[in-house]
């Protein structure tokens, strides 16, 4: 019988994505990690400690949706943020793909976040993340980098179960961004698009912009 959806191995567009986000300077030293959930709901996430300019398919670890290893070559281990990823696919039924990185322009922006959320600037490119208003208030959950993994997932799952967050993505404060979407190119371009919104804020305070 085949299955009802396509088991089609994600690891080779995981692979290229990471290239492309090294080569954005956004996977530096190791940094960030990518995954794909499967229909079963078991996903491939980026081994730890791997160059993200350099993966092959023996850089990625399968888990299931507990986070316990079910594949993994060479003793491989996953990337110590899978937690973060297991929180968001329970959360977020959409989320098929989740990219996180680790830019300086996400790091400046921590610094603008007022309790806990930061206010995403009013633009056009607000459309490409579901807002379609004109003078958009949208807000992007900033969370503390707590030095335990599972401390960051713990504070997510309490905010999710409160409030879904407006738009595919997180903020972890000195940190990080984390974006997902329903595939690849939903993921890439929701995390595409928060970059941009976080340059253009850098640039709009550094010329007193006020934004
Ligand atoms: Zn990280």
């Amino acid at each position: 019988m085949q299955p009802p959806e396509s088991y089609d191995d994600p690891r080779t567009m995981l692979a290229a994505s990471a290239r492309e986000f090294y080569r954005r300077g956004w996977m530096l030293g190791t940094a960030g990690n990518l995954s794909a959930r499967l229909p079963d709901h078991s996903f491939w996430i980026t081994a730890s400690g791997r160059p993200k300019d350099l993966l092959t398919e023996a850089d990625f670890v399968r888990l299931d949706a507990s986070g316990r290893v079910l594949e993994a070559a060479d003793g491989r281990r996953p990337s110590a943020e899978a937690a973060i990823h297991q929180v968001l696919y329970r959360h977020f039924a959409e989320a098929r793909w989740v990219f996180h990185v680790h830019s300086v322009e996400a790091n400046l922006c921590g610094h603008f976040a007022r309790d806990g959320a930061l206010r995403l600037p009013p633009l056009e490119m607000l459309k490409g993340l579901g807002v379609a208003e004109a003078e958009p208030e949208v807000f992007l959950p900033v969370f503390p980098n707590f030095v335990e993994v599972a401390a960051i997932a713990a504070a997510m799952d309490e905010a999710f179960t409160r409030q879904r967050p407006r738009v595919p993505g997180v903020l972890i404060h000195r940190h990080g961004l984390t974006a997902w979407g329903s595939d690849a190119h939903a993921a890439r371009h929701h995390l595409e698009l928060l970059e941009y919104c976080f340059r253009y804020l850098v640039q709009a305070r550094s010329l007193a912009l006020g934004e």
